[in-house]
């Protein structure tokens, strides 16, 4: 098996659930005793909040590239950033490695075009939702995602920053993003573009075929695990 090393942290609410994925995918391949050969940097998310928050994005990039590094001396063949919105600064982590980063739209877009879909609903941090890189890398794989409206998208950052990463699952929260799905239009699937989406809904949840970026994510690295 191939050792990947996950970028976590981002939030600690979301990196247990990609740890208990992989794991679960890795048991359901080989069976038995198996689970994942697995390095993983930790990060304190206050501080790389912050720097989101002021917009200070080449910082983080910097404290995640020094960290990517770390998991390759240590040993990791390929680096996943365990985090939707911190794919803003991949190409500054990917040029700090000489392994490759497993990118999280890749493995999302492939996943939405495996379900028939290619317009679906993104919710996500504001970071993810209104800056181009993630819907651009989306477009360039031909999955045109459409984002909820401007009040939507505010409270649905509010909700992940606010309650998932911090452990907080509502059931009125929940209500509140599925009446954002209700009204998203013309799309034909859902992304949980925010790693901490899948905490709040299942896709029973929804009508829509669902795409959680977390469990594509995960997949992708236990694929590159399992060669
Ligand atoms: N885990 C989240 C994501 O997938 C949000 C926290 C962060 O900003 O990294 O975007």
């Amino acid at each position: 098996m191939r050792t990947v090393g996950l970028l976590g942290g981002m939030s600690a609410e979301s990196t247990t659930y990609y740890y208990q994925a992989m794991n679960r995918l890795v048991r359901e391949r080989l069976g038995g005793l198996h689970s994942i050969q697995l390095l993983m940097w930790s990060v304190d998310f206050a501080p790389i909040a912050q720097m989101q928050a002021d917009g200070d994005w080449n910082r983080a990039g910097e404290v995640l590239a020094q960290a990517a590094q770390r998991l390759e001396r240590a040993g990791a063949e390929a680096i996943m950033i365990g985090a939707n919105t911190m794919h803003l600064v991949a190409d500054q982590v990917q040029a700090a490695i000489g392994v490759p980063l497993l990118h999280i739209c890749d493995a999302t877009a492939d996943a939405v075009k495996a379900a028939g879909c290619s317009r679906p609903l993104l919710l996500a941090t504001r970071f993810t939702m209104e800056k181009p890189f993630y819907r651009e890398r989306l477009g360039a794989s031909g999955v045109e995602a459409s984002i909820p409206g401007e009040a939507d998208r505010e409270r649905l950052h509010a909700i992940i920053y606010d309650e998932l990463c911090q452990g907080v699952v509502s059931t009125a929260s929940k209500a509140e993003v599925l009446a954002m799905i209700a009204r998203a239009g013309d799309a034909d699937s859902v992304i949980f573009g925010c790693t901490e989406i899948g905490l709040l809904l299942a896709p029973d949840d929804v009508s829509a075929p669902v795409i959680d970026t977390a469990l594509v994510h995960a997949a992708a690295g236990v694929d590159f695990a399992l060669g």
